[in-house]
């Protein structure tokens, strides 16, 4: 069977490679007889996994020694109550709003405390990324989060707001090992890992150690406490092993190609060719600011509905798959993260003029 151009925003592409070496795997894990699926998560091969998969994103990203690395479960979405849970102390955090996934955790936080909203793009339908020079955080805010790319608006934040100090917590679910980023400014950063990395599920947490106390608030449940799971080295209980087996494979993938800096290129290249296409197109327009365009997922509209439908209907006969924008939005949506392959954005590219072509009026 052929395998299609997957422009899905999550759970998306992973490298062939990595998928082929998992299925070469699947029926005995090296020379122990079993799937990673079957193993304990206790014993040799799976320590050797889990610390692999660590100590390669470590190298990865530059992780500094005085961060920890988690590998937990309940995707993106449960770091929106960890996060509040174990950090509130004054009970207010400054939200940089920017659509979608600042909304949802700005709900969470509010059930323990108090979301300010310093900045926010809803005014432009979270179009653009607010002006980062201007901000005025809380003098007693505990913390202050962001959403580094903005997977549903197709917006991305170019540069780290200067926090004064302040605890930066961001949500890089969909853009993480895209391109480099300086670990040191930030608190906490987390990301499912469906987007970038591999399985949905499992998640990443890079936690600066001073984040990691007790001084929780009172009645979270020990799953959701940092300080037990990097006590445990993510094994209080059975951590999504085969995920993580995966990301570590991904890890791995990405050191042999060139590491971080060498996927920004790659996907520098990529980003550039669509949004070049689609600025020089009479018909296809993107629907985000410039200077905030996502370099992983690219919004974009003719004026019509009708041939909307059709392009992402003629896509589809064409193994080109997944490109409805967010029911939000409306429009198209593709996201090309670090495993979608040049050549898949090309063929995308040469579609686009072809349907252009056709269909002028
Ligand atoms: C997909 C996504 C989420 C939600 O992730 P889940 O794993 O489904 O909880 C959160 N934030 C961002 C930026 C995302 O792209």
């Amino acid at each position: 069977m052929k395998r299609v151009f997957n422009f899905s925003a999550g759970p998306a592409v992973l490298p062939e490679e990595v998928l082929r070496q998992a299925a070469d795997e699947m029926l005995s894990y090296k020379d122990s007889g079993m799937s990673v699926m079957e193993m304990s998560h206790r014993s040799k091969d799976f320590e050797q996994i889990i610390n692999d998969a660590e100590a390669d994103l470590r190298t990865l990203l530059e992780i500094p020694d005085n961060y920890k690395v988690l590998f937990l479960q309940g995707g993106a979405t449960l770091q929106f109550s960890m996060v509040p849970l174990n950090l509130f102390k004054n009970k207010v955090v400054d939200f940089i709003h920017t659509g979608a996934w600042t909304e949802k955790a700005i709900a969470e936080a509010s059930r323990y405390g108090e979301a300010r909203i310093i900045a926010s793009s809803e005014d432009q339908a979270f179009t653009y990324i607010p002006d980062l020079n201007n901000l005025k955080f809380s003098e007693d805010s505990d913390y202050v989060h962001m959403v580094q790319n903005n997977t549903i608006y197709g917006t991305r934040f170019t540069s780290i707001p200067d926090t004064k100090g302040k605890v930066l917590v961001s949500d890089m679910s969909s853009n993480i090992l895209s391109e480099p980023i300086d670990v040191s400014k930030f608190g906490l950063i987390f990301a499912g890992a469906q987007k970038n990395i591999g399985p949905a599920g499992t998640t990443i947490v890079i936690i600066r150690e001073d984040l990691i106390t007790k001084d929780y608030l009172e009645h979270t449940p020990l799953m959701l406490q940092y300080k037990l799971h990097t006590d445990k080295g993510s094994m209080y209980n059975t951590p999504p092993t085969y995920g993580i087996y995966i990301c570590g494979l991904v890890f791995k993938h990405l050191l042999h190609t060139g590491g971080v800096i060498a996927m920004y290129q790659k996907n520098l290249k990529k980003a550039n060719l669509l949004y070049d296409a689609l600025d020089a197109s009479q018909m296809f327009h993107g629907t985000v600011r410039k200077v905030d365009r996502s370099l992983m997922n690219v919004t974009f509209k003719t004026d019509s509905e009708e041939l909307d439908k059709l392009f992402i209907a003629g896509a589809k006969t064409r193994g080109f798959v997944n490109l409805k924008g967010h029911r939000s939005v409306g429009g198209m949506r593709a996201s090309i993260y670090n495993a979608m392959p040049y050549e898949g954005v090309l063929a995308l590219v040469e579609y686009m003029k072809e349907f252009e072509a056709e269909h002028q009026s």
